[in-house]
């Protein structure tokens, strides 16, 4: 059989578009296929686009601070192209609130230490040196708006705060994916858009190209799955999901964005907060507005979507409660009567850790269940599919031997065992978006 590429990647998200550029650099000619008519127009284009370091496992902290690097000398990443507008990354650093149930961040800090990324410990008394409009009582935990006691103080003043300088946010994560796919270009990839995968072709037991609904195919010895909220209907597609340990579902999310405080500038003064006491976060956004993510607490329902193209896209309670739990915490926060902000899908594992990992047929990669947290790792889970890929293809059993992958702006090694598809759910995760 002739192919017409080395390698196809179905998805151009930041993901995808970050892993064509990765596999192009190193001389595969590659052939990038969406059904949307643009890069990163899928979750990309929804994505709170938060770059922080903290995780709950080691892997993951390192993997995002060597991500950092990337961000924040991302036209060294992406290079200089014609015509290239770059994303802009805004270092405001992250604050993150410490609670009994966090442990203090004291296993994070260890990490951090670990990695050599540098934070320091925030006071009570001096979170409002951050933050001035901080009311810093304890509401732990989060409740739903119908409990009693929702909104008022649990006792106290929360435990202090770590403050993590390497850290920010991407102003528009779409135009990430779009440089990451000019980037590509430059390197010989082809994007094919408005074009969606219907089948996966395979020939002698292993992959060996794609179907478009349109009846066209693509034939390439490798096929790599970075769909997104998709990922579960592309491996359903190659008959890999079945003899794989952890799954892919999508989760749909709300994200509210709220004027600042009056008298306050947010965009200008405001960070990164993530907020363990309310299970809130949020970020400085364009037009002096404070933009609101969940830390899915317990209380709040899981809204599990089956189908990605059919799901409600219909502001919920879930936005109003949300911005209730942030104004606990903002003195002065506005609550709108009318709601504006994202909703969205994540693409979410068992332990909202992603799966980076080659799969029981041959030739068919994935770089999937990114779990609401993995656009600040794509220029290295690029690197991480690229080497996979290199090495499986050489003959290398990853099952057997998983590959030490070594993260060159910090100069550490990793297991990629850890991204495994057949891992055992890792109980060290935080089991949201926190990762
Ligand atoms: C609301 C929200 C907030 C987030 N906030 C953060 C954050 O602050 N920080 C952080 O690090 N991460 C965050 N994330 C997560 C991050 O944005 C995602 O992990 C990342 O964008 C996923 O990129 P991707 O390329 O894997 O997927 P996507 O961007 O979803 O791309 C997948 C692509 O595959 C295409 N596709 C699917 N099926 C087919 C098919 N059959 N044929 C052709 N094409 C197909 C889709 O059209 C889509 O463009 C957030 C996500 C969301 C939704």
């Amino acid at each position: 059989m002739t192919n017409d590429y080395d390698a196809i990647i179905i998805g151009a998200g930041v993901i995808g578009t970050c892993t064509a550029f990765e596999l192009s650099k190193k001389g595969y000619k590659v052939l990038s296929i969406d059904k949307m008519p643009e890069a990163g127009y899928g979750s990309t284009s929804a994505s709170s686009a938060i770059i922080r370091t903290y995780y709950s496992a080691y892997e993951t902290c390192a993997i995002a601070f060597e991500g950092w690097h990337h961000w924040r000398d991302w036209q060294n990443y992406v290079g200089k192209h014609d015509g290239l507008q770059p994303i802009k990354y805004r270092e405001t650093g992250c604050l993150v609130i410490k609670t009994d149930h966090n442990h203090n961040l004291a296993k994070i800090c260890e990490m951090m230490t670990r990695i050599g990324c540098p934070y320091s410990d925030v006071t009570s008394d001096q979170i409002t040196d951050y933050l001035p409009i901080a009311d810093t009582q304890k509401f732990y935990p989060a409740k739903a708006m119908d409990d009693d006691g929702f909104g008022e103080p649990t006792g106290g003043i929360v435990n202090g705060a770590v403050f993590f300088p390497a850290g920010g946010y991407v102003n528009d994560p779409k135009l990430a994916a779009d440089n990451a796919r000019r980037a590509a270009e430059t390197h010989g990839a082809t994007f094919l858009f408005n074009s969606e995968v219907t089948q996966i072709l395979t020939f002698d037991g292993r992959a060996s190209g794609v179907k478009l609904s349109n009846g066209q195919k693509y034939h390439a010895p490798i096929v790599i799955n970075v769909a997104g909220p998709y990922s579960s209907k592309i491996n359903s597609m190659a008959g890999v999901d079945k003899t794989m340990k952890m799954t892919t579902r999508a989760l749909r999310q709300e994200v509210a964005y709220v004027p600042s405080p009056s008298g306050f500038d947010f965009e200008k003064d405001g960070l990164v907060l993530s907020d363990s006491d309310i299970q809130t976060y949020c970020r400085p956004e364009l037009g002096n507005t404070v933009s609101i993510g969940s830390e899915d607490p317990p209380c709040d329902d899981k809204e599990w979507v089956d189908d990605p193209d059919n799901y409600n896209q219909e502001f919920t309670d879930q936005w109003t409660v949300q911005v209730m739990r942030m104004a606990q915490r903002l003195t002065g926060l506005p609550i709108p009567n009318t709601a504006s902000g994202i909703v969205a899908l994540y693409d979410v594992t068992e332990d909202w850790m992603p799966i980076y990992d080659k799969s029981d047929l041959p030739g068919f990669y994935m770089g999937i269940g990114t779990s609401g947290n993995q656009f600040k790792n794509a220029p290295v889970a690029g690197k991480i599919l690229t080497a996979l890929v290199e090495k499986c293809e050489a003959g290398h059993d990853h099952d057997k031997d998983p590959i030490t992958f070594h993260l060159d702006q910090i100069n550490k090694d990793i297991s990629l065992a850890t991204f495994s598809r057949n891992r055992e759910i890792n109980q060290n995760s935080s089991f949201s978006v926190i990762g």
